[in-house]
């Protein structure tokens, strides 16, 4: 038994489909999603441009939409008719990385990268299927969301917990200074973190109208990277200080760079970012002994963060609205690519 669902299928390079596909019901442990909305992020943009050329494939890891039915013998605290957002992953809950909270590293979830290479469908879709107006889905991937949050705004809980799990990790303090490099919409995501973790938050930007944007969207300040000394800027507005903390979220050279000029002693630097192409960092090994800097990394979320991203949220402790380029319906996925794949967008939120 399945549901015929509208899903936007990427069917070669810079081509997307959408067609009429079946979604099998949820089986034991599954929960069938009636999905609103999905957001393009950089992963659903590597599949559309060739970078990932694996077609057909089904994509979306950023969703929201309702519960529409329980599977059999599914133990979960959600109920049908429940608003919910999608966060990708499906860990063990097992293992040490699961149980020490780190559940983004779960050796479970290499493997079901695996499995959605090979679905199995006779079609021959592979994916994740958030780009598809229905979805049986792991419950541990969803969090509820309030009614109140438009899907568009609830689909972003994803990209916003990968930033609370840096956030969470960097366990950035009242009054301290966060410096972003890159205010793009992963830029902006950090600044709404670290604005709500009481930080004096900081843009970095090449762009004028992202520095402008990003200034809207909460940070208290900017800096112009390309008038110079990035670093003789920041001391002008931190009393003389560098930075606590410092994101580099775009990965880029230069910006790891300034990341490494505009630290305090003390301070930590996080990679949150990919590069490509990945060009290693020169340190000076003295200069980490001497001022006792951090240098670390994130990349995707754990439970912990989806949950918290979900509450902030949906009590309108974070507005996403920032991170949002535009919203545009299933039958202009094409168009809706087209415009997500551009370097100045920030994120293109499809609705179904
Ligand atoms: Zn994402
Ligand atoms: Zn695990």
């Amino acid at each position: 038994m399945s549901v015929k669902s509208q899903a936007a299928v990427i069917v070669g390079q810079g081509r997307v489909e959408v067609r009429e596909i079946d979604m099998p019901r949820p089986k034991r442990g599954e929960v069938l999603v009636r999905q609103k909305a999905v957001a393009l992020c950089t992963l659903e943009q590597r599949f559309f441009t060739g970078v990932f050329p694996r077609y057909p494939g089904c994509w979306g890891h950023e969703v929201a939409g309702i519960v529409e039915e329980i599977g059999p013998d599914t133990y979960t605290p959600l109920k049908v008719g429940d608003y919910v957002a999608r966060g990708g992953g499906s860990a063990c809950s097992e293992c040490y990385e699961c149980a020490m909270g780190r559940d983004s590293f779960c050796p479970a979830e290499k493997e079901r990268l695996q499995n959605q290479q090979n679905t199995g469908r006779p079609d021959g879709i592979s994916g994740i299927f958030g780009m598809s107006e229905y979805a049986s889905v792991d419950p541990h991937n969803l969090v509820k969301m309030s009614e109140r949050i438009p899907f568009e705004e609830a689909a972003l809980a994803e990209p916003i917990a990968c930033a609370v799990t840096s956030a969470n990790k960097l366990d950035i303090e009242l009054g301290q200074t966060v410096v972003v490099i890159g205010a793009g919409a992963m830029g902006l995501a950090n600044v709404l973190i670290a604005r709500a973790r009481g930080a004096f938050v900081v843009v970095s930007d090449l762009d004028a109208n992202r520095r402008a944007h990003a200034l809207r969207a909460g940070a208290h300040a900017v800096l112009d990277p390309t008038t110079g000394d990035v670093a003789g800027q920041l001391e002008k507005i931190s009393g003389g200080r560098g930075a606590d903390v410092v994101i580099a979220a775009i990965g880029v050279e230069s910006a790891n760079d300034d990341a490494l000029r505009l630290l305090a002693q003390n301070g930590k630097m996080m990679l949150f970012a990919s590069a490509h192409p990945a060009v290693p960092i020169s340190i000076d090994p003295n200069m980490v002994h001497r001022s006792g800097i951090w240098i670390t990394g994130s990349t995707s979320k754990n439970r912990k963060a989806l949950y918290q991203a979900s509450l902030l949220i949906s009590r309108g402790v974070i507005d996403v609205k920032p991170m949002i380029q535009k919203v545009m319906p299933l039958d202009q996925a094409q168009q809706a690519f087209e415009e997500a794949i551009k370097p100045e967008t920030y994120r293109i939120v499809v609705t179904m």
